[in-house]
């Protein structure tokens, strides 16, 4: 399956010089948006997953569908002051600006295999700051899965440590 031609490639946006890949398109179609979805589910079934970690808001497109297929739970990770109980905070980096992201201390239990998601790989501090959250939490990470990686941005460097799937490559 072709999922590019559903993947909207916009120029200058949010900035000058990036090429955004916006996964809106994709998502109105319900039998494409489903077959990616169900792809990444495939990859999830072999992994023994316990409870899947995705950072909001794409993060929540692709995980709770995929949480949902397997029956199995999602812990959401939110940027700074939207998790009403007491959090885990790390500082990351972003392909264009610096954030902090959020996550509930007693959402991951020591030992649990984590499945993390997100839309896109650009250059995996997105990640990187949620695999450390797990981490300090005590859970593994078994796998990651994007429906868009970013290859020239070479955010899979930083994954090298971990089985990182990816629907489609640009
Ligand atoms: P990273 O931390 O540099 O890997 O950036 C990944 C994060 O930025 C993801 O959560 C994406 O949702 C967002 N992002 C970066 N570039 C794009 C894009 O071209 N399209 C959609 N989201 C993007």
């Amino acid at each position: 399956m072709d999922f590019k031609q559903y993947i909207t490639v916009v120029e200058d946006f949010p900035k000058e010089g990036i090429r955004f890949k916006d996964i809106t398109t994709l998502m109105e179609n319900g039998e494409i948006y489903k077959k990616a979805i169900d792809d990444m589910a495939n990859f999830a079934k072999e992994k023994d997953v316990d409870v899947i970690v995705g950072p909001e808001a794409r993060g929540f497109v692709v995980g709770c569908p995929i949480s949902y297929a397997l029956g199995i739970g999602f812990v959401p990770v939110r940027k700074a002051g939207k998790l009403p109980r007491e959090v885990l905070e790390v500082d990351y980096g972003l392909e264009y600006g610096k954030d902090s992201l959020n996550i509930h201390k007693d959402a991951i239990k020591p030992g649990q295999n984590v499945l993390i998601t997100d839309d896109l790989l650009a250059t995996g501090g997105t990640i990187e700051a949620t695999i450390k959250m797990v981490e300090t939490l005590g859970g593994k990470v078994v796998g990651i899965a994007f429906m868009i990686e970013l290859g020239y941005l070479d955010g899979r460097d930083k994954l090298k440590n971990y089985d990182v799937f990816s629907l489609v490559t640009y």
